[in-house]
């Protein structure tokens, strides 16, 4: 088989690697895009674009069931499912045009298939209407992302639990959601399906919600959220696992307290992420990995830096701040029993910021026809200058 050349190859339709890739081919460089799935990368098709939309229409129900509260009369709620995910797979549909429009007018190939190194530089694609192409480039970029782990918990596979890609493709309301992990998957997923009427139960082994968060933003978040109803078990082990997602599941758990069983409908594994760097074969690359499969460069400057310098490129976790953070009572000069009243009459809805120019330019610009909120509100929001679905 020839191998074809190229000046640039980017691995993984990532975050950073699309940018990189569609500015490469503007500059004049012969560059392709390597996908296996995802046109865009996970981030508007199965993560941060279609949670966020989804939200959003948890975010209605809950006004509406409140909208007494603020004056308006509302009859009964009910929620159709099916209608919130055509709105997500609409918007997810519209976010994939708008990147193929990117890889035509920026002259970027995307290639479609696995692909995995078989060399210094060159990769093998195994495309997926069939064939096979070997790439060669002076410079070759990793975006190749992560997916969400599976806690090593007996039984806890067979259950099949859903993970954050179907969770977000359901068209029902689970009964009692039994979340793994307290972090912002776990918790923005929680909040929502909370608004659209499912019980739900939150375990984290660590002590607090969101590790990487400041404890006072974790604590309010924790106190915002079960103010909704949302059940937490902090500090705690999943012992074992029994049943079958989708239909009536129950997880062994212990805490400080003892050990206890839930018995819920669904479970939600939402405890950390692994990158996808087996089976790429970075060793025929000539890259080593540390034990947790990232490259050390990645370790040293974190996410946002790796892709700005465009170094080789295996992303963790994006930045995560709670936008709550910037609303809480406490920063608005509230204390103590006015906090929950506060937060009831704010509306907080839980979403991770994107840090980066890119998520800013999506909510400017397209925002309103994406159906996508603004992740954090402004001071101009809080004025009551602008409505969310203005931005
Ligand atoms: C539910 C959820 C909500 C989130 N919300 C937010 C948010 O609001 N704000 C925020 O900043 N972040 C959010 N994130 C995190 C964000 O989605 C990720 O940090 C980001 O998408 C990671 O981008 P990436 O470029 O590293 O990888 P990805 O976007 O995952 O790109 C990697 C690509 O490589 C492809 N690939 C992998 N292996 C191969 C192979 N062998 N051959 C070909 N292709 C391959 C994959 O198919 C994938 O498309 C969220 C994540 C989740 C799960």
């Amino acid at each position: 088989m020839d191998t074809e050349r190229f000046e640039a190859l980017v691995f993984g339709n990532g975050t950073g690697g699309k940018l990189l890739a569609w500015h490469l081919a503007r500059s004049g460089k012969r560059t392709a895009v390597v996908e296996r799935r995802w046109i865009g990368g996970s981030c508007p098709n199965v993560a941060c674009l279609p949670s966020k939309n989804e939200i959003w229409s948890a975010n209605v129900a809950h006004l509406v069931r409140h909208a007494a509260e603020f004056g308006t009369r509302t009859g009964p709620v009910s929620i159709d499912m099916a209608v919130v995910r055509q709105r997500k797979r609409s918007m997810v549909e519209g976010e994939i045009a708008v990147h193929m429009q990117h890889f035509q007018t920026s002259g970027a190939e995307l290639i479609l298939g696995v692909g995995r190194f078989v060399g210094p530089r060159t990769l093998e694609v195994k495309l997926n209407d069939g064939g096979t192409r070997l790439l060669a480039a002076d410079q070759v970029f990793i975006n190749v992302g992560t997916h969400a782990a599976l806690p090593a918990v007996p039984g806890l596979a067979d259950t099949q639990p859903l993970t954050h890609i179907e969770a977000l493709e359901l068209d029902r309301v689970p009964r009692h959601l039994i979340v793994l992990g307290g972090g912002y998957v776990g918790l923005e997923l929680g909040q929502a399906y909370r608004r659209f009427g499912s019980r739900i139960t939150v375990i984290e082994r660590g002590p607090a919600l969101m590790g990487r968060e400041d404890p006072d933003v974790a604590d309010e978040v924790r106190r915002i959220l079960a103010e909704e109803g949302i059940e937490f078990l902090l500090a705690a082990e999943v012992l074992r696992a029994h049943g079958r997602s989708g239909d009536a599941v129950s997880v062994v758990v212990r805490t400080a307290s003892g050990e206890q069983t839930l018995e819920g409908s669904d479970i939600l594994a939402a405890a950390g992420r692994i990158p996808n760097t087996t089976g790429i074969g970075l060793e025929e690359a000539g890259i080593e990995l540390d034990e947790r499969g990232l490259h050390p460069h990645e370790r040293a400057v974190g996410n946002d830096r790796a892709a700005g310098l465009g170094r080789r490129r295996v992303r963790r976790q994006p930045t995560v701040h709670a936008c709550l953070g910037r609303r809480l009572p406490h920063h608005s000069g509230q204390s103590g029993g006015g906090r929950a009243q506060h937060a009831r009459s704010h509306d907080p809805v839980l979403y991770v910021h994107r840090s980066t120019a890119r998520a800013r330019g999506i909510e400017r610009t397209r925002g309103r026809a994406a159906g996508y909120p603004r992740p954090c509100r402004t001071a101009a929001d809080e004025r009551g200058a602008a409505h969310p679905h203005d931005g």
